[in-house]
């Protein structure tokens, strides 16, 4: 079933529009260093804006336990956003109020309290059964804003009907964060080339030497069973450092000897998950394949980069770390898609819905028939 989509609400002229929006930027003594998830949300504010609704957002920003704190205050948000949106007003930080997070209904009629539609443009944020995200839809007319649409247009076009070879690249910090994911890709997909930390437990798993590598012993059993697939690629080499003397590095093949520790996926394995890459009709990535803030271990990653950059299938890629790895790289306009949400993207691949977005569809607007 469709969302409903901003043309399905009835006329926002004169009314009072409720915009959950995802301005969870990042800050530094107070400064926004990154700005891109407020412009992310301005062609649905201005969509309403222009038609006469009055506009007031609403976000999360960090971690606050439900109650107010300094250090999450959205101030600097607010006058970004008033830069950008001029007239769109700013509600307080949602989780200065633990009703947001603990789903309460009271906390949810105090935000609908004055609003006559509500937008949710926040895709980041839609995995999360919170408040503001599947409170509102039950008390108004409700609808998807365009980057939420977008987001949710992209993602469904690769589960319900990607060009083939369907290629995914996962790599990152850990197989505990990513194992239903593995496990979910693996039914869609043609070839999932493996990297990052997570590549060690699934090397272990197949009773590779890892050396001091990072393992997660309770998901051995696990990979081994996934690897039955025969759709898993995992590197044939690798570079690892001495865990005594850290400043010694090289490359091995994957077998990695005691007293070492590998970081980032060989240069024989980027190549063949570039060639892969090259040839495939789509492919998705989360995951760097290295520790890449360290030049040492970057390699991995940035083949990886280059090769989706390049290919003419349709590439798509998200995760907080990933985006942070292609931008250093100057490589994002060369993506077809770059998801705005890491676990909100990660939990719509792996089920193909999110609790925010049952909300939309099941909104009063939607039920009333729209
Ligand atoms: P994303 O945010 O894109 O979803 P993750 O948070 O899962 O990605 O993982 C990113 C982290 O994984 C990076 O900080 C990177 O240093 C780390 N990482 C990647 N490969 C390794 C490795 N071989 N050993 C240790 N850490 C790694
Ligand atoms: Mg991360």
């Amino acid at each position: 079933m469709k969302l409903p989509l901003l043309e399905d609400l009835p006329d926002v002229s004169g009314r009072h529009v409720l915009v959950r929006c995802d301005f969870n930027v990042p800050l530094k003594g107070g400064e926004i260093t990154d700005d891109s998830r407020i412009r992310a949300a301005l062609p649905t504010l201005s969509w309403l804006v222009q038609r006469g609704a009055t506009v007031t957002a609403c976000t999360h920003l960090g971690r606050p336990k439900g109650a107010p704190d300094p250090r999450y205050d959205v101030s600097p948000v607010r006058e970004r956003l008033s830069q950008l949106a001029p007239g769109v007003t700013l509600l307080e930080n949602l989780r200065f109020d633990a009703g947001e997070e603990a789903n309460d209904p009271a906390f949810t009629d105090r935000l609908v309290s004055g609003h006559d539609f509500y937008v949710n443009d926040a895709f980041a944020s839609s995995h999360r059964a919170h408040a503001s995200i599947v409170g509102p839809p039950g008390r108004l007319p409700s609808a998807a804003g365009r980057l939420l649409a977008r987001e949710v247009e992209v993602l469904s076009g690769l589960l319900e009907a990607p060009r083939r070879p369907f290629v995914a690249v996962l790599g990152g910090a850990k197989v505990s964060d990513k194992i239903g994911l593995i496990a979910s890709l693996v039914e869609r997909v043609d070839t999932v080339l493996l990297g990052g930390a997570m590549c060690f437990t699934f090397l272990a798993s197949g009773k590779h030497p890892t050396g001091d590598s990072i393992i997660e012993e309770t998901w051995l059993d696990r990979c081994r069973d996934l690897l039955h697939s025969g759709k898993i690629v995992l590197p044939a080499d690798l570079v690892v450092a001495s865990s005594d003397r850290p400043e010694q590095v090289r490359t091995t093949a994957n077998v990695v000897p005691e007293g070492w520790r590998a970081l980032d996926i060989g240069p024989t394995s980027a190549a063949v998950f570039a060639k892969v890459i090259a040839q495939a009709g789509t492919v998705v990535w989360n995951g760097p394949m290295g520790v890449f803030e360290d030049p040492r271990f970057a390699a991995g990653t940035a083949t990886v980069a280059q090769a989706m950059a390049a290919t003419p299938g349709l590439s798509v890629a998200g995760g907080g770390d990933t985006i942070a790895a292609i931008n250093k790289l100057g490589l994002a306009p060369h993506f077809d898609h770059i998801s705005t949400g890491g676990g909100a993207m990660l939990e719509f691949m792996e089920h193909g819905d999110l609790p925010g977005l049952r909300a939309l569809r099941q909104s009063v607007m939607a039920s009333a028939g729209k």
